[in-house]
């Protein structure tokens, strides 16, 4: 720590714990590979990659791609490093040290980190006794904080909550404030809304490739926003950080899109049984427009799930988070609770 910035001591890494035996329910994945004919698309696209060549830095073909499939212009869209590195871009082109961000508690974890990395001040937005958020709660704060930037994660990763596009046009249209509207997990809930970016001079929306998509591996996500927005962001962001290869495979799969319908309806329906067998056994379970519930319960239930080698997360003692598996995952977790 010697070298390093005395008001970093305390950051500790983020880490998810890389596990390759059992059932992974702890990190939001997909159970599923991207499909077949994604699959094989990508292989065969690996051969035709320029080694030697650096990547095309303005994401030309991929940012085509994803602007066909939501019918806008290709110019409003910039991809990055995950979702993590565009969020990570956008604190730092938005926050002076000492400015204020909003955003509701609990949510991804990553918004307090990114805020503090520039000397921000974060302030929670705490739900009501039960944790169900509420917009006129968050206009509220705004007035009160006059906030640079606001965070809107929906649905709200670890609780699930949706929030109706209505209700996110209240927020926006209440501040001057940057909203960023994250919605990695919105193609588990009903609608997606992230064209409403365009709408607006104040909003980003931010997606990925790592949930729905079931690409993780390649760590790629975008933003789409007004053009003097992305533009900001391209020239904060580093050169050439989207690889050739995870340009090509986000590019084959956002172009066939209609070919995760199947997996992602799957998963959707595996979510509200999880959610229902909860229910019933009795616990505190959340209503979930994600890929995961959210669940107070005896710390003895994670015992014996990781006894059976099925691993959740942990946020503290009672309170977890179980990313949904496919349906002979979901079964054994179900079982070993069950059993209990
Ligand atoms: N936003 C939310 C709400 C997330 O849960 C995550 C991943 N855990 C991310 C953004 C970052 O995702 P990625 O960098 O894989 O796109």
């Amino acid at each position: 720590m010697k070298y390093m910035k005395k008001s970093f001591s305390k950051m500790v890494p983020y880490h998810s714990g890389l596990i390759t035996d059992g059932i992974i329910l702890n990190a939001n994945e997909s159970p599923y590979e991207p499909p077949l004919n994604v699959k094989e698309e990508i292989k065969k696209a690996v051969n035709e990659i320029e080694f030697n060549r650096y990547p095309d830095m303005d994401e030309v073909e991929l940012n085509k791609a994803i602007g066909a499939h939501y019918g806008i212009d290709p110019e409003c869209i910039t991809c990055g490093v995950g979702s993590d590195e565009l969020l990570d871009v956008v604190f730092r082109c938005v926050l002076e040290p000492g400015d204020t961000v909003l955003g509701f508690s609990p949510s991804f974890s990553m918004y307090q980190v990114f805020t503090e990395l520039v000397g921000g001040n974060y302030i929670p937005v705490y739900g009501d006794s039960n944790m169900i958020f509420s917009v006129d709660t968050m206009i509220e704060k705004i007035k009160e904080h006059n906030p640079k930037l606001v965070l809107i994660c929906t649905p709200n990763n670890p609780t699930g909550q949706y929030i109706e596009e209505k209700d996110v046009r209240r927020i926006i249209e209440s501040t001057d404030a940057l909203i960023a509207l994250d919605l990695a997990y919105i193609d588990f809930a009903k609608n997606d809304y992230c064209r409403i970016a365009l709408e607006y001079d104040n909003v980003i929306t931010f997606k990925t490739f790592s949930k729905a998509m079931a690409l993780p591996s390649i760590r790629c996500g975008y933003a789409i926003s007004n053009r003097d927005n992305i533009d900001m962001i391209n020239a904060v962001k580093a050169p050439y950080s989207v690889t050739t290869f995870s340009q090509l495979a986000a590019k084959i799969a956002i172009s066939n899109f209609d070919s995760y319908k199947n997996q992602i309806d799957e998963i959707k329906s595996e979510r509200d049984r999880v959610y229902k067998d909860l229910k019933k056994l009795g616990f505190n379970v959340y209503e979930s427009e994600a890929n995961f519930i959210y669940v107070l319960m005896d710390d003895k239930y994670n015992d014996l799930l990781l006894n059976n080698k099925i691993y959740i997360r942990k946020f503290k003692s009672g309170v977890y988070r179980i990313t949904i598996g496919s349906k002979e995952e979901n079964n054994k977790l179900l079982e070993v609770i069950k059993n209990a």
